[in-house]
């Protein structure tokens, strides 16, 4: 099958398969390549029926697996501590695929945590709402949001492992447990706090979902997402995915293979950063207020030594300036040199972000009041430069206002 011989074959023909379909002959690369192709071929039919019958592992189709996408797969189901991957076109296309998994359907009442990424409420009240299910966006961090919360009967519960942008972290293994004694199967968008920090799968959560955009990737050249799920989800997930099709190429895998490697590097020093830069912002007469788990004034900051492992309080931070406006934010966000105005985080390159023109645009002034998102407050994602150099950045886009 794989080598024809193309010798006194006419060059049309020659052009199409000269070249292609070597077999490795006695090494192995060390990287795993990038395997860009829609299909995979096999000298016998009898292999590829073993294969889509499930009675041997491999590839046939790239919309069903592709190797560079298996090894990121395998690589980050490891770190989450899952039996199962699956990697994804982006963040959005993992939460889609973890609902459908957790058997959201026509009927189901999906829970989410009202702090949730402003594209994820959007999408379950644009397109979830749509399959006939009724979304109920709680607060899990009072008693009263929680009973309610359970009263709603949901089927599932959507969490974020560090809540976006005032850096929440949910109490994981207790809303687990209610959830199951509820019958709800949980979500966790683990995007924020990476492996480093939490595994949700280890407090048993049905999913974890990542945008592989932010930290995994870490470089600011990607869009993906990935999924992790119990290996009793695995068939379901599989399933749902072949039909969605919203899959990740395989450079974009690749990509996010390389960026794991470092990904502890990385967020360690993104923890060391952040950590110096809200110490450091607390301290000063132009900044209202700080929001980071790593200072004891965050009403989390107990749950960084629960439940993250000691590595840090992770890599974003949030701020309040004093006495500021819309005016006064723009001028001093536009005065940053090294801080990057990007929609992101998880970047090796220091990044800011103006929620209320960004991701809680949609919300009216009203919805982002209650939600703490004031027009003074601006989110920082600590990259991995030199602290002195952020520092000296944010002290002179202060001197601006
Ligand atoms: N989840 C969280 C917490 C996010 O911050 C984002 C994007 O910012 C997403 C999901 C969506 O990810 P993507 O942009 O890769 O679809």
């Amino acid at each position: 099958m794989v080598t024809r011989n193309l010798h006194g074959k006419r060059l049309a023909t020659q052009a199409v398969h000269a070249g292609e379909r070597a077999r490795p002959d006695g090494f192995v690369p060390m990287s795993t390549p990038i395997y860009s192709s829609s299909t995979f071929l096999y000298d016998h039919l009898a292999d590829i029926d073993a294969i889509s019958s499930g009675d041997r592992q491999g590839f046939t189709y790239s919309r069903h697996g592709n190797p560079t996408n298996a090894a990121l797969e395998e690589a980050v189901a490891l770190l989450e501590g899952g039996q199962y991957a699956l990697s994804v076109a982006s963040g959005m296309s993992a939460i889609l695929l973890a609902l459908m998994a957790a058997g959201v359907e026509q009927g189901s009442r999906i829970a989410a945590s009202q702090d949730l990424y402003g594209v994820t409420a959007k999408f379950l009240l644009d397109v979830a709402s749509r399959w006939g299910t009724q979304i109920g966006f709680v607060d899990v961090f009072t008693p009263a949001g929680r009973e309610a919360l359970w009263a709603s009967a949901p089927s599932v519960l959507l969490l974020e492992s560090l809540t976006n942008p005032l850096l929440r972290i949910p109490d994981f293994p207790t809303l687990v447990t209610e959830a199951h004694s509820h019958g709800a199967r949980v979500i966790v968008d683990n995007t924020f706090a990476t492996p480093l920090l939490l595994r949700p799968l280890q407090h048993g959560a049905d999913f974890v979902v990542h945008s592989a955009t932010k930290y995994l990737g870490g470089h600011g050249d990607l869009t993906g997402g990935v999924l992790v799920a119990q290996q009793a989800y695995a068939d379901e997930v599989r399933h749902f995915s072949r039909l969605v099709g919203a899959i990740l190429g395989p450079f974009e895998a690749w990509l996010t293979l390389r960026g794991l490697k470092t990904l502890p590097l990385r967020f360690a020093r993104h923890c060391e950063n952040a950590q110096a830069l809200a110490e450091w912002l607390s301290s000063n007469p132009r900044v209202e207020e700080v929001f980071y788990p790593g200072l004891p004034s965050h009403p989390d900051h107990h749950r960084v030594a629960q439940f993250f492992g000691g590595l840090g309080a992770g890599g974003v931070l949030s701020l309040k300036v004093r006495n500021a406006g819309r005016d006064e934010i723009f001028r001093f966000v536009d005065s940053l040199e090294l801080f990057l105005k990007a929609t992101s985080l998880g970047d090796v390159q220091s990044l800011v972000l103006y929620p209320a023109i960004s991701s809680h645009r949609d919300l009216s002034p009203k919805q982002r009041q209650r939600l703490g998102i004031t027009d003074n407050l601006i989110r920082l994602s600590a990259g991995v430069e030199d602290v002195e150099d952020l520092k000296a950045d944010l002290a002179q886009a202060f001197a601006h206002l």
